[in-house]
Order: structure tokens, then sequence, then C-alpha cells
């Protein structure tokens, strides 16, 4: 990066602070720039990683990838480690680049507005602050989704979303349901099976499984990865070439082998690891596997498969005090029910009230649908940055990877800044329009759109996702088109 902060007494404001807001914190800080703060509206950093403390959560992106490619981690326990241990590891990253001195904890961002070349920010408590310009760090799977399902707020047992667990429930003794057959719902099942009371899966939709296995990292190998660090170099560029010649060329139509052996492995995992034909069936999607998020697991069909867990087909009629009622008639009676129903995932910065250019506000320019230039900038939103924001790779790459892009391109937006007169760039409304009519024809041709339902999809089912090749999105975001933004002072 060849910023020169000396030039001009920039000001940063970073919202959020889980992967991305520490990411941009850490590189802020590496190019020089210390006068940022960090608004994290909770008590501690970590993000989707502290939301997320159900049982069996882990990431199924290797651990040695999914990590900053600046603070690599020996002591991994798994190759797909649990979600605690990415908590702790985020945490251990911010202090280790003394982040902490410039994050402000249980802070919400209420509203912000662009008024003379700055952002003016107010926080939920009444606080101002002001900004050249604003990183949202604010992620996507966030806002919980619950479902529509009539009489839910009658049930008497426990009830909660996946992301708001309730740790103080003691579980073993209970019978538990859970609504939903994403990832989350996969790994959960994984987790409990066999642990508690009976446990009820409640599928809508049946969902192709990639078997992957989980090794541990012996002692001896993390003992080798701290006295040779250019083993994790060597398995990170392992990961980047197996992912990007593998599963995100599949995805966007560019390999159509790949895409083929996703459906074979799946297939095979199926008809191999499900005994009883009746379950396997119950099981068997008739959509293309990678369609919806592929999941990812080494132990779910062994646990669906447990005497007292059970996969509910019949679809749920209604949610009563004693518990969910099926279409067959039956009450399937619970003491705790998991809502494991996904998330909101139009958010982005939303609740915060933006203002941009003329009064314009977000609600307003997202109206239709959320977009953004590039999946990053927002016409009439001057010198606001979106990282993991709309449209953007978020089933196709390690999201680390993609934040760590956007970041290191909205930092080339600041480097035009320090070295002209301007204090502003704003991405122009054609631009956007351009880009975003290529997005939509590209997406034509993924398996995104390959006959299924998912949440890649918006409201017109068009996947509101990256619809090509990781290497086109390096060499895109590698330099900004300044042709595409307009500047002022
Ligand atoms: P999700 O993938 O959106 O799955 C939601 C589930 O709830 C689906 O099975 C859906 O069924 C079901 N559902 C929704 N509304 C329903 C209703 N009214 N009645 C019955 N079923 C309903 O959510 P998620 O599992 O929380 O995962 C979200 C994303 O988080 C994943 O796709 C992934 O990107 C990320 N994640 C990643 C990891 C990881 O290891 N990296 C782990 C967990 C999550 P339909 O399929 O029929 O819509």
């Amino acid at each position: 990066m060849s910023s020169n902060p000396q030039n001009k007494n920039l000001r940063f404001i970073i919202i959020g602070g889980g992967m991305a807001g520490i990411l941009s914190a850490v590189k802020l800080k590496e190019a020089g720039y210390t006068n940022f703060t960090l608004y994290e509206k909770a008590s501690s950093l970590g993000g989707t990683w502290r939301e997320n403390q159900y049982p069996g959560v882990a990431c199924d992106v290797p651990s040695h990838f999914y990590c900053y490619s600046f603070a690599p981690n020996p002591d991994w326990s798994y190759n797909c480690s649990p979600g605690a241990e990415i908590y702790e590891y985020l945490q251990s990253v911010a202090d280790q680049f003394d982040v902490y001195p410039h994050v402000k904890f249980d802070t919400e961002i209420a509203s912000m507005v662009f008024r003379n070349s700055r952002w003016h920010l107010k926080t939920n408590q009444g606080h101002l602050d002001e900004a050249d310009f604003v990183i949202g760090a604010t992620g996507v799977l966030h806002r919980p989704s619950y479902p529509d399902i009539p009489g839910i707020d009658s049930f008497e047992g426990t009830m909660f979303h996946t992301s708001r667990w309730n740790h103080s429930v003691p579980l073993e003794d209970k019978r538990i349901g859970i609504i939903g057959t994403g990832s989350t719902s996969i790994q959960i099942v994984g987790a409990l099976s066999g642990k508690v009371k009976k446990l009820e899966q409640f599928q809508r939709t049946p969902q192709w499984i990639m078997p992957r296995p989980n090794p541990a990292y012996t002692e001896q190998e993390k003992l080798n990865f701290r006295e040779n660090p250019a083993l994790l170099d060597a398995i990170r560029a392992e990961n980047v070439a197996i992912s990007e010649g593998g599963f995100s060329s599949a995805v966007v139509g560019e390999n159509p082998e790949a895409l083929a052996m996703i459906a074979q492995l799946t297939l095979e995992n199926l008809e191999q690891n499900v005994t009883d034909p009746v379950l396997r069936e119950k099981l068997r999607p008739d959509y293309q596997a990678a369609c919806k998020r592929l999941i990812m697991s080494h132990n779910y069909y062994d646990a669906i498969q447990h005497r007292n867990t059970e996969l509910v087909t019949e679809s749920i009629t209604g949610i009563e005090p004693e518990g969910i009622r099926t279409a067959d008639g039956k009450l399937h009676k619970l003491d705790v029910l998991v809502i494991s129903t996904g998330f909101q995932v139009d958010q982005f910065l939303r609740p915060i009230e933006v203002t941009g250019n003329n009064g314009v506000t977000l609600e307003e320019a997202w109206k239709a649908r959320p977009s953004a230039y590039l999946s990053v900038a927002i016409p009439e939103f001057p010198n606001l940055i979106l990282l993991n924001g709309p449209n953007g790779p978020v089933g196709n790459f390690s999201l680390i990877d993609v934040a760590d892009i956007q970041f290191s391109y909205f930092m080339k937006l600041v480097d035009h800044i320090q070295q002209s007169d301007f204090t502003q760039f704003v991405a122009k409304q054609d631009a956007l329009d351009r880009t975003e009519t290529d997005r939509v024809e590209a997406t034509k041709k993924t398996v995104w759109v390959s006959g299924c339902d998912s949440w890649y999809l918006d409201d017109r089912g068009v996947p509101a996702a990256w619809p090509w090749s990781m290497k086109h999105f390096r060499n895109t975001m590698a330099e900004p088109d300044m042709s595409d933004y307009e500047l002022a002072s």
C-alpha cells in the first residue's frame, strides 16, 4: 500500500468488529493511519463467531485457509476448527496488532449523514463522531430470520434462533426440535444426536452433503508449523489452488468437470452412508448439487440415523404450546425448539439510517434491493466502502480473502484522495448500472439458477452474488477504474 498518511490527517470509522472490521483496523495501521475508531455494538470482537455458539459450530472452510494471510496460526486443532477457536483467534489477532485501543464496545451506530465532505455519525447513546471515510463491516449473515409459522409465539417450551443459543438450558434430558436443514442445522444435528433424549429435525428441502473428513492436527504437526511457517504458506497456497480451481469455478459455470465431481461425491455419500432406503429417499434432493450452498459434513448421515434422532419431512402446519403440528396431524411434543431458518441477507448496514448526497437515504437507494458498484461502493454515498457488501462472492470464496482484497481496493481509492486536491470519491450511477447488467447476465450460467431456492437468490430469483471466478475478482479489484468514480472536494 502506498498511502501517505502525513499528507492529510484523514480520519476513518469502521462499523463492526467481526472478521472484516478487525482486518480493516490492522490494515489501516499497517498503512500508517492511526486516526480511526472501530464501533462494535456488542461487548467483544468476533462477529459471526461471537454470535454463533451453537453446538457443533465450526467453519467448514479449512482453518489454515480461513484465517488472515498476515496472521497464520500454527495451533489450529482441526482441519476445520470449532467456532470457539476461530472466535478466540480473531480476538488474539486484534490483541497482537493492538486494535483494542481503537475499539468502542457496546456502541451501536444509529445514523450517519454525509455533510460538508465528511460523515457525521450518531450512536444509539447519542454520542457524535465524524470521519472522512466509513468502512461498513457489518457482515452478511447477521440478522436472524424467523419463520412465519402460525402459532410460533404460543410455544411454551424454550425456543431460540441458532445465533441466539440459550446455553443456560441443559439439553441431555430434553426433546428437541430443530427447524431447517441448512449448514447450521446439519452441524447441530451432528453434535446433538445421541446426546439428548430425542432429536427431531424438520426438513422442508433435503440437501446434498459433501463428505468432509475433519482430522485433528497432532502436537508434532503443530510444532512443525511453529518451527517452519513456510509449511503454513504452502497449505494456504494448496487450499487456494483447490478452491479456485475446483469449487469456486464450478459454481459459476466455468468448470463442468468439477461440478460433475461434486455431484458424484455427494450422490455416493448418500447412497453409501444411509442404509434405510426410506430415509435415503427422504434425504435425496431433486435439484443439482451446489445449487444451494453446498453442505460439508463428516458426521451428519451417521447422526440422522441414530435411534433417538428422527428426520421429519411432513410439512409443518403450526406451532402449539406443546410442540410442532405437521400436515399428517401429528403433534411432535418438544421441550426445546431451535429455529435454524437462517438470516435476513439483504440488510448489510441497515438498520443504520444512512443519508448520502442530496439527502438520499440508503432505504431509498435500496428500495428495490441492495446493490453496490463492484459490491463495495454506492452512488450518492461518498467515501463509504462496504466489505462483503451486496452481490459479492458470498458463496464461492473464503470471505476473509474477499474482505482483504476489497480493503486493498479501498486503500487505493484513499491514495487517490491523498495524492489529489479532492476529498471525496463516489461511484457513478451508470457505472453501477453497467456492471450490474453484466453481473445479472453472468448469473445465468451459475449453478445457483439450476432449479432450487436458496438465500443466494434475490426477490427476482437472480443470484445476489459474484458470478465469475476468483481470478476475475482479483483482476477486477486490483486497481480502481477511476473513470467509474466522481471525485469532488
Ligand atoms: P440457511 O442455509 O438459510 O437454511 C435455512 C433452513 O431453514 C433451510 O433448510 C430452509 O428450508 C429452512 N426454512 C426456512 N424457513 C422455513 C420455514 N418457514 N419452514 C421450514 N423450514 C424453513 O441458514 P443456515 O443454515 O443458518 O446457513 C446460512 C449460511 O450460513 C450458510 O449457507 C453458510 O453460508 C453459512 N454457514 C456457514 C457455516 C460454515 O461452516 N462455514 C456453518 C453454518 C452456516 P428451504 O431449504 O426449504 O428454504
